[in-house]
């Protein structure tokens, strides 16, 4: 049957009849039985991705593309009067994740699927998400945000275990959602479910009885650690998914004749961060179960297990009193006490014990001494775990560390995203790039060609009206298309400087008050949430979200400079922002960002990058080369330097440098009071002069040269168009494909 008849079946009426939901819903059950139908992954050995998060995005257009289906379906739509743009609008972007991390877990299952890899993911189904961002008083306000319906993507199994925990027993359920390889075979996306959950418990926003367990485990990601409950009930999200996973794990293995034993060639378990470390305790614990002792049950466990380290930020390594998982999950104490017992027996530096002195287990150091590869994110970031924050570790096992730098799928990040540009490409390149990303430096021969450079420039040109018109819908903020985006869009965190951006706009207002204007109008589009808890991050979003207020309301500079912070940043907005930008903002501190997605997700659409030598930036410069990028800032040598000999001072900087001072003190000038919280901006200037331990002022001032430096390159547009091109030719080596290909070569051998 084709297409369409399917569509009318299900429908019940004709297409031009229908509603955009409807339509959305019978394309939904279309695909996910067209997903059903496909060939499995297969094979003896299998991947067991487990992963917190999994920040999927919508799934809708992505399924229809790697099925090979969206040309038609948009083309039958169309016929009938219908945009499937809207059609899309109809579907609830699923918050399974929170940022980088769990968007690299979704672009490494797509990849997966695509190279036609055995490997399925393993995490919750949180029925609110991370949260809704709404700005409310220009302060982020949190909510809940549901997005399972009535007919989702989800697909209820009879795979149901009892988790024990302390005193109560859980009953869990398994929900799969199909990952859809680019024609290619469908795996699975496994999210564990409590039977019990009642999303009725939430009260004013994302409040809720954090003690009621079993009616809340899966109702939120990443639930407010500022108290002791929060704290337990991130444990008991954890046991609950790797206790649910390892079952599964073991289970099917047994089914495909694996003794238990021999565990290795049938499982490898890639841990997605530390979250899911206690599979590791737990897996032994389940072999031990099933008759196996401890020393082998030990020995099969770290030949399956492998761990990614995500972050160095020393708040962001997970350590948890014992007395926590005595609380929670018991049964695990004995475990972890021997695993630690085994480490103190062979070493003795006290910063390779898993259980410290003050009884708190370091969960990375369970992986590290458990599992039978390290891996980092970037190749500058693995080189600083070797060389400073693990190098004790890397002493004891050199042959465990290695890298492997992230990746992004081009099928969400440029087919899905940015058709007009992969017109554009399919046109001069042919199609192969689409699975072979290699072939995007082919671009490179039409560096001198005046009609694609003129093409790219169109392409950029429209997307940015297609985002004016989006923002002027969703938020009423009506923008200048003519005008230069810059973007910073991602999590908010000091160590990423949306503040030093911040500053820079109250530079540039200063300037264009005192009559010095730019060439070319400057649009400065912010996305990002921050954590609830997070109070220095919600201030960095009240200045923004003031600084908007004050700048555009200001008739003589919002014709220069245009501020705008997108609200509730999320797969679905960033797919809109990054077609559209000009500038990509990647200026964290260097060596506190691992790696970023976020910059190869902009250079892969045209967008040259503003930044510092840190995560990936350090590579993107490599293969583009010092005419195609903008770097500025201390080196991260520099910077753990400064850190090493503590000798920072803000204060200093804002002394000497007149620029600095007036940008700071603007902070709570008159303007900003007027419509700003008072508390809040005080606190945050007090941040940047008494603390500011992502030394935004110490790199301030080489940022605004080198900003100015970017301005200047942007006004000759053809050199700009080649930059433009040289970006899109040489991100190939950033496909997640290539990324997986090289984990399965060198950590899975599947
Ligand atoms: C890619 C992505 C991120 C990661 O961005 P970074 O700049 O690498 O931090 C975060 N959130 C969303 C929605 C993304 O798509």
């Amino acid at each position: 049957m084709d297409i369409k008849e399917k569509l009318q079946q299900k429908l019940g009426k004709g297409i031009v009849e229908a509603a955009d939901e409807e339509i959305y819903y019978a394309l939904l059950e279309i695909v996910k039985e067209l997903a059903k139908g496909k060939e499995r992954g297969s094979g003896k050995k299998k991947l067991y991705y487990i992963s917190a998060e999994f920040l999927i995005g919508k799934l809708l257009s992505n399924n229809m593309i790697n099925l090979g289906i969206y040309d038609e379906v948009r083309d039958l739509l169309a016929e009938n009067g219908k945009n499937i743009c809207e059609i899309e609008e109809a579907e609830p972007e699923p918050s399974l994740g929170n940022g980088g991390l769990g968007r690299l877990a979704a672009c490494f299952l797509d990849s997966v699927a695509t190279l036609g890899l055995h490997g399925d993911g393993i995490g919750l189904n949180y029925h609110l998400g991370l949260f809704r961002q709404k700005f409310e008083n220009r302060c982020q306000r949190e909510t809940a945000n549901p997005w399972i319906e009535e007919k989702s993507w989800l697909t209820r199994t009879e795979v149901t275990y009892p988790v024990t925990f302390k005193g109560m027993t859980l009953n869990s359920r398994m929900y799969d959602i199909e990952v859809t390889g680019y024609n290619n075979i469908t795996n699975k996306l496994h999210l564990f479910d409590v039977e019990t959950v009642d999303e009725g418990i939430v009260e004013e926003g994302i409040t809720f009885d954090k003690e009621d367990i079993a009616r809340n485990l899966t109702l939120f990601l990443y639930p407010d650690d500022s108290d002791e409950d929060g704290r337990l009930l991130r444990i008991y999200q954890q046991y609950f998914m790797i206790s649910n996973g390892a079952r599964l794990i073991l289970d099917e293995c047994m089914e495909r004749g694996c003794n238990l034993y021999d565990l290795p060639d049938y499982a490898v378990i890639q841990i997605n961060d530390t979250h899911p470390t206690m599979v590791i305790p737990e897996l032994i614990r389940l072999l031990m179960e099933r008759g196996m002792d401890m020393d082998d049950a030990i020995d099969v466990v770290s030949r399956t297990c492998a761990y990614t380290n995500h972050t160095i930020l020393a708040e962001a390594l997970e350590k948890w009193p014992v007395e926590y998982f005595k609380k929670v999950a018991p049964q695990l104490v004995p475990i972890i006490e021997v695993l630690d017992d085994k480490i103190r027996r062979k070493h003795t530096d006290e910063r390779v014990y898993i259980i410290d002195k003050n009884d708190t287990v370091h969960m990375a150091h369970i992986d590290i001494h458990y599992g039978f590869s390290v891996n980092g994110v970037a190749s500058l970031h693995s080189e600083i775990l070797k060389k400073n924050e693990l190098n004790h570790f890397y002493k004891i096992y050199p042959k465990k560390f290695n890298n492997k730098t992230n990746g992004i799928t081009f099928r969400r990040w440029l087919l899905h995203c940015n058709p007009l540009l992969t017109g554009l490409l399919d046109n001069v390149l042919g199609i192969d790039y689409h699975l072979d990303s290699g072939k995007l430096e082919e671009l490179m021969n039409f560096r001198e060609d005046k009609d694609v450079l003129e093409r790219l420039l169109e392409t950029k040109r429209e997307n940015k009206k297609a985002l004016c018109r989006y923002l002027k819908e969703t938020q009423g903020v009506e923008l200048n298309s003519d005008s230069i985006f810059d973007i910073q869009a991602k999590r908010l965190h000091e160590y990423k400087r949306q503040q030093m951006n911040a500053l820079y706009v109250i530079h540039k207002y200063l300037e264009i008050k005192a009559g010095k204007f730019p060439a070319i109008p400057i649009t400065v589009i912010f996305g990002a949430k921050a954590a609830p808890a997070y109070i220095i991050a919600k201030d960095i979003i009240h200045l923004i979200l003031c600084l908007q207020e004050v700048i555009n309301h200001n008739p003589e500079v919002s014709p220069y400079l245009q501020v705008v912070m997108v609200e509730n940043y999320n797969v679905t907005k960033a797919e809109k922002l990054i077609p559209a930008c000009d500038i990509s903002e990647q200026i964290s501190l260097a060596s506190k960002e691992a790696s970023g997605t976020g910059n190869m997700k902009f250079m892969l659409n045209g967008a040259v990058t503003l930044g510092t030598e840190d995560g990936a930036n350090v590579e993107i410069h490599h293969l583009v080369g010092d005419d195609n990028i903008f770097v500025f800032g201390a080196s991260s040598d520099e910077v753990i330097m400064h850190y090493e000999k503590k000798d920072y001072v803000s204060k200093d900087f804002y002394k000497r440098n007149k620029d600095i001072k007036e940008a700071v003190d603007f902070i709570t000038g008159d303007e900003m009071l007027a419509v700003g919280n008072k508390e809040s901006l005080t606190r945050l200037k007090q941040e940047l002069l008494d603390k500011d331990w992502f030394m935004t002022l110490l790199d301030f001032k080489a940022y605004t040269e080198k900003k100015e430096e970017v301005l200047k390159a942007y006004e000759n547009r053809s050199e700009w168009a080649k930059k433009m091109l040289v970006n899109i030719a040489k991100s190939g080596y950033f496909s997640s494909d290539r990324a997986i290909e090289e984990y399965n070569r060198d950590i899975w051998k599947l």
